[in-house]
């Protein structure tokens, strides 16, 4: 059947006809599934923390055991980046095989599982050896090929959203997973690009009215990342906050053990500090909105 009113919004038509693997097919239908021993979609609030690269072991096995005392659930950390300009310094380099090495080793050392970023098909089989989830950028979400390639593997992959693209290409883009026979996805809000706050820094403007929005239509968690939203770390805890109140089934949030020496994004990360007086401040506020915890 044509789609008599094809743009951003979802018609009904949609459910049934571009991504029916993705659409809820009835009211209560919500994905459950665990991944590495931690539950999505249900009572628990996974909260994945960690750099945003991979800088070096030390730092990674710093931060790994910082994070797992603080009850976090995944250890996050790209060791492929997809940096916005080609031009690097030394320091700023990307650390690649060996940042995945590193991560495959402070995963066995802390007994955290992995989340990290894979950017290009020929490294899917070295990431996928230590990643429990396979992250895909927003910068990749459209990248369908890619998409079907990651899903294959069978690996759980969580789907960030490109800051450009409305909910409709979003849930299409996930539908080239679950096409697969891949079921555990996971869809994570990072920021939108919209005239935004005042700060000339805020480079995007994080989206909470789509995880409502999300869950009207499809079953699949959806976690927020708040530090790639906000990009200024003072308002990170508030963004955590209240993505929790609007349901997310996850938060994903950057931690550095000293933020102004971070040697990618340094205006967004919190430190340790601020971790442990955050992490039980997001439990109470699953608490009280919805009957979830974080631990
Ligand atoms: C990241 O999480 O490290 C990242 C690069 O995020 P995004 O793809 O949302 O920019
Ligand atoms: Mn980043």
């Amino acid at each position: 059947m044509d789609n008599k009113f094809p743009g951003k919004d979802i018609s009904d038509e949609d459910l049934k006809t571009k991504f029916p693997l993705v659409a809820k097919k009835n009211k209560n239908h919500k994905s459950k599934f665990k991944i590495s021993g931690v539950e999505f979609g249900g009572k628990t609030i996974p909260i994945f923390a960690g750099p945003n690269m991979v800088e070096s072991k030390k730092l990674i096995f710093n931060v790994a055991e910082n994070i797992k005392k603080n009850n976090c659930h995944f250890l996050r950390g790209g060791a492929f980046k997809p940096l916005t300009f080609p031009y690097r310094s030394k320091s700023y380099n990307e650390t690649r095989e060996r940042g995945i090495e590193w991560l495959g080793e402070v995963k066995i050392k802390y007994k955290i599982p992995i989340i990290t970023e894979v950017m290009e098909e020929k490294f899917i089989p070295l990431v996928s050896e230590v990643a429990d989830i396979l992250q895909i950028g927003s910068r990749n979400m459209q990248n369908y090929p890619f998409l079907s390639q990651c899903a294959k593997t069978q690996k759980p992959i969580m789907l960030k959203r490109h800051y450009g693209s409305s909910l409709r290409d979003w849930l299409g883009a996930a539908e080239y997973i679950l096409k697969e026979g891949n079921k555990k996805v996971i869809l994570c809000e990072r920021g939108v690009v919209a005239p935004h706050t005042h700060r000339i820094t805020s480079r995007f403007l994080l989206d909470l009215q789509v995880v409502p929005a999300a869950k009207e239509m499809t079953h699949l968690p959806i976690i927020v990342d708040p530090s790639h939203a906000t990009f200024w770390r003072p308002w990170v805890k508030p963004m955590a906050l209240s993505a929790i109140a609007a349901g997310a089934d996850g938060i994903m949030i950057e931690v550095h053990p000293n933020p102004k020496k971070a040697l990618v994004d340094p205006l967004q990360p919190i430190d340790f500090k601020e971790l442990k007086k955050l992490m039980p401040l997001m439990n109470k506020v699953a608490k009280v909105t919805w009957n979830k915890k974080l631990y």
